[in-house]
């Protein structure tokens, strides 16, 4: 099957375990104000522009054999390293089926698969494809709804049910908050964040990553 991507990077090290490739799949039913990766907000194929004025083609499809195919040219550095491939995005759970089709290829060959997701996604894509994972980055944006529907454009609701579930899985994840001034960074609102992010044997910490400018919709 078909799935749409806009980027391949190899040899990435901050994205899981070992020397790694990520796959950034296009699209996210998320709008984050400060999203830093405008290229993996819309589902189309679009043209856009560098800041040279150049013109460049964003998103390209893919079928899932040749993605792993291409994947796994690195296996052997993957292997080596205890490394694998990550899936990014864009919102990855929203090609839930091509991701696990890729992700199962990948586990044939001894690759393993990670995940980073905002958990904006069914429950039942969630579980398909977490399932399939050997670790997940689950992002946390917000401790209050109203500040998530105004922040982000969703309905906290669904990650939190996406949330506990994983907390219960018994895969090994991270949870993730972008600190944004202004929005999710108050002491308290880390408070909030951390009792919301809660506890789990699997759990391997929850990590505030700073730096995340507020672009300027408000
Ligand atoms: S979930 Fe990620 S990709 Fe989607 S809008 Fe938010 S920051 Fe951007």
């Amino acid at each position: 099957m078909n799935g749409r991507i806009f980027e391949i990077r190899e040899f990435t090290l901050h994205d899981g375990p070992g020397i790694r490739t990520t796959v950034f799949l296009k699209g996210c039913p998320l709008r984050c104000v400060w999203c830093h990766n405008p290229q993996g907000l819309r589902f189309e194929i679009e043209t856009l522009r560098r800041k040279d004025g150049r013109a460049w083609v964003c998103g390209e499809d893919w079928d899932d054999d040749a993605l792993a195919r291409e994947l796994l040219r690195n296996a052997d550095i993957m292997k080596q390293s205890g490394g694998g491939v990550t899936f990014s995005g864009g919102e990855p759970l929203a090609q839930a089926r091509f991701v696990c089709a890729v992700a199962d290829r990948l586990a044939a060959a001894g690759i393993p698969s990670a995940v980073e997701t905002s958990g904006y996604a069914s429950e039942t894509d969630y579980r398909e494809v977490v399932s399939r994972m050997a670790f997940v980055y689950q992002d946390l944006k917000h401790h209050d709804s109203a500040a998530f529907r105004r922040w982000c454009g969703g309905d906290l609701g669904v990650v939190l049910r996406n949330l506990e579930w994983l907390r219960g899985s018994g895969i090994p994840f991270a949870v993730r908050v972008p600190c944004i001034p202004g929005v999710n960074d108050t002491p308290a609102d880390r408070e909030a964040l951390k009792r919301l992010a809660g506890e789990s044997p699997s759990m391997r910490g929850i990590e505030f990553l700073p730096g995340f400018p507020l672009f300027a919709k408000q």
